[in-house]
């Protein structure tokens, strides 16, 4: 038997019948497999090679999917969303969305997803901000999931060799090397060192003076999103503990200071008290959840209680390796010829002019680099 006839004889009675993302999972089980039937390129040619799957590279696939240009989503960890996480219908990452947000209302509408009303501005997304990105990647699957989408593909280094992007990519089944044409990268700015090559390339010549402005931030993020089931305070730090708030719904933001201080933002206390507050407190290295909530009472006169949650419930965002400080900022713009490069792109949302550093600025960007390569 050819192994054409092999490979369409599979495809036949073996995955039609499954959904996209149980083909998907099933056929990543065992990648040497699927490069077989699949008949794996690594000349891209004209695909679009998009590294990175969070929420820009998988709306940027999207955007591509939408406009029938062939692109290839590389993701180095074990799950899409980057920094859009969930769990239990519970954001551990982005959980907050501003009713302007053209685009996330525009996801909202095509995917059917519910929203709860956090304040007068803002919403989430009921059953966690992960919906969004898990909706985007089935959208993006297509029949042959394999083709399109990857984890644990790690990109390591890149070069220009023959007018082409050579990229080498550490996968389950050891290094791999692709060539494309054209390249869109959305990996943290924290991550570009760490790939061979990345800031030595003359579209990156940029870059390192730029990142000597990038500040990551080590933010604790405790976040209630579910105003209605009591809302779940989620802390981005080992050190802290997880707990389940019984009241309204608010989002406060703890971030270490100078001087052994550390800042607590209060993003949204619905009903109670409307407009963002800010206050300090001292001990930062002590900051347990009790502290917080306490501290919390103290000056807002809430009476919030809670209870804590199991370990295993919380997300610790120190283990995702390929995000480093999981928060960072950079106000100075990317200098204006890297947005308009046909060929190769580095986006995401912070390199967004309007609403950086969110889910909004990133899709943002994804909208307006699809442009470039279709
Ligand atoms: C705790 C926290 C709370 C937040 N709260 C909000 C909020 O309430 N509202 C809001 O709008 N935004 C919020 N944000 C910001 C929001 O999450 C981000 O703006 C958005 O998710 C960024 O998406 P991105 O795709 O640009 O980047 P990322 O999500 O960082 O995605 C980058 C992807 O690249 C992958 N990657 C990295 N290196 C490699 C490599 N070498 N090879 C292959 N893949 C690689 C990573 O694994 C990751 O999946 C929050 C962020 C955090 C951390």
């Amino acid at each position: 038997m050819s192994s054409e006839r092999t490979r369409r004889d599979f495809l036949k009675t073996g995955l039609f019948g499954l959904s996209s993302m149980a083909a998907f999972s099933a056929l990543s089980a065992c990648s040497t497999l699927d490069e077989y039937i699949f008949d794996d390129q690594f000349d891209l040619k004209d695909q679009v090679l998009i590294v990175g799957g969070g929420i820009s590279g998988l709306y940027l696939a999207y955007k591509l999917r939408q406009t029938r240009t062939e692109f290839r989503l590389l993701e180095g960890s074990n799950y899409f969303g980057g920094r859009v996480r969930s769990a239990q219908g519970l954001d551990f990452g982005a959980s907050l969305f501003d009713r302007s947000d053209v685009h996330m209302q525009q996801l909202i509408k095509e995917f059917n997803l519910t929203t709860i009303s956090v304040s007068k501005d803002h919403f989430a997304i009921s059953g966690g901000a992960e919906m969004v990105s898990q909706a985007l990647q089935n959208r993006i699957a297509g029949l042959m999931p394999y083709r399109s989408l990857r984890l644990r593909w790690k990109l390591v280094s890149i070069r220009v060799k023959d007018n082409k992007y050579e990229t080498v990519f550490e996968t389950p089944n050891g290094r791999r090397t692709m060539h494309c044409r054209k390249i869109a990268l959305t990996l943290p700015p924290g991550q570009w060192s760490a790939v061979n090559g990345l800031l030595d390339l003359p579209e990156m010549l940029w870059a390192r003076d730029w990142l000597t402005t990038l500040t990551p931030e080590n933010i604790t993020k405790v976040n209630v999103v579910a105003p209605n089931t009591g809302g779940v305070m989620s802390l981005a730090n080992k050190k802290t503990r997880s707990a389940i708030l019984d009241k309204d719904s608010l989002a406060v933001v703890a971030k270490p200071l100078k001087n052994n201080q550390v800042g607590l933002e209060f993003e949204y206390i619905t009903k109670q008290v409307l407009n963002p507050s800010t206050f300090k407190i001292e001990s930062p290295n002590n900051l347990e959840i009790e502290k917080i909530v306490d501290l919390i009472n103290a000056k807002t006169k809430l009476g919030l209680s809670f209870k804590k949650l199991n370990s295993d419930s919380f997300f610790d965002w120190s283990s995702v390796g390929l995000i480093q400080s999981a928060y960072f900022k950079n106000d100075r713009p990317l200098p204006g010829n890297v947005n308009k490069n046909p060929h190769f792109q580095v986006f995401g949302d912070y390199s967004a002019s309007k609403k950086a550093h969110t889910v909004e600025g990133a899709l943002l960007e994804a909208d307006r680099v699809s442009s470039l390569f279709v």
